[in-house]
């Protein structure tokens, strides 16, 4: 079987993954907080883990592998935005009316991605009762207390490790002082983080654990704690109610690189001191962050970017009649190209040129495609050099290179395949004899090739050599070869 490696957030290195079971591998991820469409930055750790889902798939069997992503829908930011959004619903009602319209958005946008669905999508409302029993179980070894009907996790109870702030590799200090800023009166000690509190008069509320009078809801971390228990280890004989460690721990764990502290780091602390076990999961892998245009994505710079904006803003010119529906995955196809060429654990600088880039690079792999009628009925003549780049740490920008390469020598069996297992290929657009051609082709301006240039040299200049070897695929992508002299600085176009 094929050897997989993978960076580890716990262990801080490339490891060699070995699952516990090959038979049923166990993926979970933490989704989305389901109160407003889903912006590109969310869509990141989306396709990433999406092309880990495939690799897995490919490699252990399609009905092996278990992929838990969840959909938080009890949160402050959803009573707020219902509130607002329905002010003649009652709160409950409109709860419900904008998660479930966020909820079936985010499921048309992961489509459009082109990212399968994963095996199970938890929602926090529908696991109160495993939450519960995971927080009465904390209560019940010592690592919880209730005060003023909240109930809190004790840091300091952990005496065995995994020791709290080992996985976010911060010291007590370091997170005592983090944790100052605003600390309520009823913590023990100011780490002290909330697993249960009471409802706000008119937000909704459930039946609290261990006799709290009042209805309440569930903190953040807890959910994610009790749905990966519920979706990955009781079905397999793992969980409260079971005393075997070995059970009680999956494979892998994944999200975005700001979850690590405090989210992930509180996760294990619930999971590990319920189940006595010394992991949560063995491997621990974190997306980089998305910038755009440069940026930090934020509503207040005005660079604030939903992915449906993307699959809606006919960024392309078409020809023939298309439906939306084709035009939107287009969209999302470009999108999820586009952010292939980076690797998962860098940052990615997010611009519609590389959006557009991207679109007239897959258009022409398309192209190829269909002069050559290429039909997969399933990926099994994978090309190994393909494998081989995935397996070392999901090196999507290493798989475009060899897509490119298959492109360029004209071998469309190999360049359909890894666009298939890429979640590149939509089989009907290479089928259908006359199905419309997509895009004109985008021919970059002069103007902005002369930027990217002028940019490149700057890269080289200041000796940033993997962000100008971008630069140069891009505008190669294009059929604009850069050839460096000896001296940079005069870079000439050939
Ligand atoms: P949130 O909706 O903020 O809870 O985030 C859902 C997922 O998207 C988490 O895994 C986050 O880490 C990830 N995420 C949020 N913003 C970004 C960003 N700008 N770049 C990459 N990932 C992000
Ligand atoms: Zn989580």
């Amino acid at each position: 079987m094929k050897e997989l490696r993978f960076y580890n957030t716990l262990t801080r290195k490339k490891e060699n993954f070995i699952p516990i079971d090959a038979t049923r591998v166990r993926l979970y991820v933490c989704g989305p907080t389901v109160y407003d469409y889903a912006h590109i930055g969310n869509a990141r750790p989306v396709i990433v883990f999406d092309i880990l889902f495939r690799l897995l798939r490919y490699v252990y069997g399609k009905e092996h592998v278990l992929y838990a992503r969840n959909i938080t829908d009890v949160d402050d930011k959803i009573n707020a935005r219902a509130a607002c959004e329905y002010p003649n619903l009652s709160l409950n009602d409109a709860i419900r009316r904008l998660t479930e319209r966020t909820y079936s958005q985010f499921q048309q946008d992961t489509m459009a991605l082109g990212c399968l669905l994963p095996t199970s999508q938890p929602r926090a409302t529908e696991h109160l009762e495993e939450m519960r029993s995971l927080i009465e179980k904390l209560l019940e070894k010592g690592h919880a207390y209730k005060a003023k009907n909240h109930i809190l996790f004790s840091v300091s109870s952990i005496k065995n490790p995994p020791y709290y702030g080992t996985f976010a590799n911060r010291s007590l200090d370091e997170m005592r002082a983090g944790a100052r800023i605003d600390v309520a009166a009823y913590k023990r000690e100011e780490m002290d983080f909330v697993l249960w509190k009471p409802s706000v008069e008119g937000e909704p509320g459930w039946e609290s654990p261990a006799g709290i009078p009042v209805l309440g809801r569930p903190g953040w971390h807890i959910e994610c704690s009790a749905m990966s228990m519920a979706k990955l280890l009781a079905p397999y004989g793992g969980g409260l109610t079971c005393d075997d460690p070995t059970a009680n721990i999956f494979d892998i764990h994944g999200g975005g690189l700001d979850l690590i502290f405090p989210h992930h780091e509180n996760e294990i602390a619930q999971s590990c001191s319920a189940l006595g076990t010394e992991r949560m999961a063995n491997l621990w892998m974190h997306n980089g962050f998305l910038q755009v245009e440069g940026k930090k994505m934020s509503k207040s710079f005005g660079n604030f970017i939903t992915i449906r904006s993307i699959l809606e803003n006919n960024f392309f010119e078409f020809n023939g009649v298309l439906t939306d529906e084709m035009k939107q995955n287009w969209a999302g196809l470009s999108a999820r190209f586009s952010m292939l060429q980076t690797h998962y654990r860098e940052p990615l600088n997010w611009t519609v040129q590389r959006l557009t880039q991207s679109s007239s690079e897959l258009y022409r792999w398309y192209e190829l495609l269909r002069g050559k009628k290429i039909i997969i009925e399933n990926n099994e003549v994978l090309e190994n050099t393909l494998i081989d780049v995935l397996s070392d740490d999901l090196n999507t920008p290493k798989a475009l290179t060899l897509l490119r390469k298959f492109y360029k020598t004209g071998n469309a069996l190999a360049l359909a395949n890894g666009m298939d297992l890429l979640g590149l290929l939509r089989q009907e657009w290479v089928k259908e004899i006359d199905s419309p051609l997509f895009i004109k082709k985008t021919s970059l301006d002069s103007k902005f090739i002369d930027k990217r240039i002028a940019e490149r040299l700057r890269l080289i200049h200041n000796k940033e050599w993997e962000a100008a070897d971008i630069i140069r695929d891009e505008l190669a992508a294009e059929g604009i070869l850069l050839k460096d002299s000896k001296d940079p600085q005069s870079g000439e176009r050939i």
